[in-house]
């Protein structure tokens, strides 16, 4: 399956399916889900998210797509403008996959919290 990529300003609202949509400003990239179920999918791009990879032609991201959260759970890699399908998400991996997002997020909590009680410290010892 070929994808088109599109540089855009702004993402707009209603997307075309076999498009990928790139805003550079917004440093993010939109596609809707290549299996066809219409779902969005975004993909920052960051130094922690995908790195897209535009060779004046095509566009490639790294790392592969996992949308493990759609029902589809669909998984594919884009290179080259291309949708290469990769390996389904099974029922284990998904139950992998959504533990460590909810340590993640237990950990960002945690963290804040931690950086709330120090700055409050900071504050009365201040004092
Ligand atoms: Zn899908």
């Amino acid at each position: 399956m070929r994808l088109e990529h599109r540089f855009v300003k702004f993402i707009p609202k209603d997307l075309e399916s076999g498009v990928i949509y790139i805003s550079i400003r917004f440093r993010t990239a939109i596609h809707l889900c290549a299996c066809g179920c219409g779902n969005k999918t975004v993909t920052p791009l960051s130094p922690a998210g995908w790195k897209l990879i535009f060779d004046g032609k095509t566009i490639s991201l790294d790392p592969s797509i996992g949308n493990w959260n759609f029902p589809c759970r669909s998984h594919y890699w884009i290179e080259g403008n291309r949708i290469h399908r990769a390996e389904e998400w099974s029922d284990e991996k998904v139950q992998k996959m959504r533990r460590v997002e909810r340590k993640e997020a237990h950990f960002k909590k945690k963290e804040n919290f931690y950086r709330r009680i120090r700055k409050l410290l900071r504050i009365s010892n201040t004092r």
